[in-house]
């Protein structure tokens, strides 16, 4: 596809749903025989894959992935920040620890990844980072707050790079998805809001393909147009 082929994408969240869809050059995330399994498919049909187990909420981590894709491959085109974590509940409920992980998750795993590829893309003037927000990073409802507090803070941190780095050539692009149908419910401890969640999904959830040609997308455009914000819902 245009403007694709060429190109070094690392991914994080890449052992499922969306980012399993998407998968291009370099796949991250913490399971290792989801990412072995997603290697050996997409050898088989042809592509050029790596991977490395990554947990996105250490800086060091991430840093190596970054490193491991330019001694591997020689170059970072693309850095995909899609690794996520939902585990909705009430604010009262006071689940403090799966604050804390989404935080961790949402917010820092974002920042790492900036921050583990901009140096790089700067010098070179080249490169496009990929934020995944979500239709709950422009509105809150109840049992979101503090997901909606993460995906909002995906989407400020991304226009702020965007402003930041437009002269430098290093492009920005948020996707923010509404329901989709993965493996992300699974976290919701809650059995109340899981099932609602569950519900909706199967009312009108989003296959993750949908979400992956976004991505493809994006990345397949010429070097020099932006590709600001998507937003995906279905109907
Ligand atoms: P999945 O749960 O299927 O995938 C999440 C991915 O993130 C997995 O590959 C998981 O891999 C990885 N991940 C989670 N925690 C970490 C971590 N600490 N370090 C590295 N990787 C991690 O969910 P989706 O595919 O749906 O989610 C992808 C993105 O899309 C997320 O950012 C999510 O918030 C966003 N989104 C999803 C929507 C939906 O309805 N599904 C709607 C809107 C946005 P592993 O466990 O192996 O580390």
């Amino acid at each position: 596809m245009l403007n694709v082929e060429e190109k070094v994408v690392i991914l994080t969240g890449a052992s499922s749903g969306i980012g399993e869809a998407t998968a291009k050059v370099v796949l991250s995330a913490r399971r290792e025989e989801r990412l072995q399994k997603l290697k050996s498919e997409i050898e088989k049909q042809g592509g050029t894959v790596e991977y490395k187990v990554t947990d996105v909420a250490s800086q060091q981590e991430v840093e190596e992935l970054a490193s491991f894709t330019l001694d591997t491959f020689g170059k970072i085109d693309v850095l995909v920040n899609n690794a996520g974590f939902m585990p909705l509940s009430y604010l009262y409920e006071k689940r403090v620890t799966e604050w804390e992980q989404m935080i961790d998750v949402n917010i820092k795993g974002v920042l790492y990844g900036i921050a583990a590829v901009l140096p790089y893309m700067r010098t070179r003037k080249q490169g496009h980072i990929i934020n995944v927000s979500s239709v709950a990073g422009h509105i809150a409802f109840p049992s979101s707050a503090v997901y909606s507090g993460t995906k909002f803070a995906v989407r400020a941190i991304t226009e702020g790079l965007r402003q930041e780095e437009v002269e430098n050539n290093v492009r920005t692009t948020i996707i923010s998805p509404g329901a989709v149908d993965t493996e992300l419910v699974n976290c919701i401890s809650n059995q109340e809001i899981k099932k609602g969640i569950e519900e909706q999904i199967m009312e009108f959830g989003l296959p993750a393909q949908a979400i992956a040609n976004s991505i493809l997308y994006a990345i397949s455009q010429p070097d020099n147009i932006a590709n600001k914000n998507f937003m995906f819902e279905n109907g």
